[in-house]
């Protein structure tokens, strides 16, 4: 039998959760979440922190980009602005990326799940070099999901909907991961809006159409496109406040992460 890059010496990799999202969309706080069912389920995970800028982490990290740069001081140092900060500090840990692996894999066997949250600014992590080589790294070992954060109640705009829509699917095609749509803050607004609007065409083509910066011939070609995307992916709506969704979020999980064996 031929070795899957996810199987090494026949042993079972722990999955990879890569936490990606807009700006305050709650991928830190769904870290948290997902981080405390874990330990409740006596199922502990490995947790690497890449938010070089994140003030108070609210979970404990086994990895902290932190404890590595400073990003202030890297600032100063090349004077730059602060998503210039982010991003240097984020290259200058990657160049020692060989020893986190060297960390994690120390500890895979013990874990159930590795959890990886990523800087604030979604570009910093997807449009970079280091995001590109610390997600290419980890998924050549371990079976890696991207669980794609939505502020759920920040997107209930069919235009503003769409593009982020339109974002994930860019994130989709860079990476080609297995998928997780994670629509945050249904504590607040639920999600079933987003679910009617993936099911059903016309329904999301009646509210565009309703939209005030409905351009009408683009707007359909580019729904039209979701589609196909629409079908590669899962969906879940969580509250990482509240904890609702939780456990559906991990049965996507474990789903997601057979497809990657397969
Ligand atoms: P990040 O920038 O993606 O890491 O976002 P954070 O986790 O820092 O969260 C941004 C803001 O959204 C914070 O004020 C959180 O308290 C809030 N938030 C995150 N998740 C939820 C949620 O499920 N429900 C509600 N109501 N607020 C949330
Ligand atoms: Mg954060």
């Amino acid at each position: 039998p031929t070795e899957t890059p996810a199987s090494t010496n026949g042993k079972k990799q722990p999955p990879v959760i890569l936490c990606i999202g807009m700006a305050g969309s709650g991928k830190t706080t769904f870290m948290q979440r997902i981080n405390a069912h874990l330990h409740a389920k006596k199922t502990p995970p490995y947790v690497v922190n890449l938010d070089p800028a994140v003030g108070n982490l609210p979970f404990t990290a086994n990895i902290d980009v932190r404890d590595t740069v400073n990003y202030k001081e890297v600032m100063k140092q090349y004077n730059l602005g602060p998503n210039g900060g982010i991003l240097t500090s984020l290259n200058l840990f990657t160049t020692k990326f060989d020893q986190v692996l060297d960390l994690i894999a120390k500890r895979a066997d013990s874990v159930s799940h590795i959890l990886v949250d990523t800087p604030g600014q979604i570009e910093i992590f997807t449009w970079s070099a280091s995001g590109s080589i610390i997600t290419d790294t980890l998924a050549s070992t371990y079976p890696t999901v991207i669980a794609y954060i939505i502020d759920t109640p920040r997107t209930t705009a069919p235009a503003t909907f769409m593009s982020n829509m339109l974002y994930a699917c860019s994130i989709l095609y860079k990476t080609k991961l297995p998928f997780i749509l994670v629509f945050n803050k249904t504590d607040v607004v639920s999600h079933e809006f987003a679910v009617e609007w993936m099911t059903d065409f016309e329904k999301f083509q009646e509210a565009l159409s309703h939209d005030t910066t409905y351009m009408s011939s683009l707007m359909n070609s580019m729904s039209l496109v979701l589609d196909e995307f629409y079908s590669h992916l899962k969906v879940v709506g969580v509250s990482a406040v509240t904890g609702n969704g939780v456990e559906d979020f991990f049965a996507a999980v474990d789903e997601a992460a057979v497809e990657y064996e397969r």
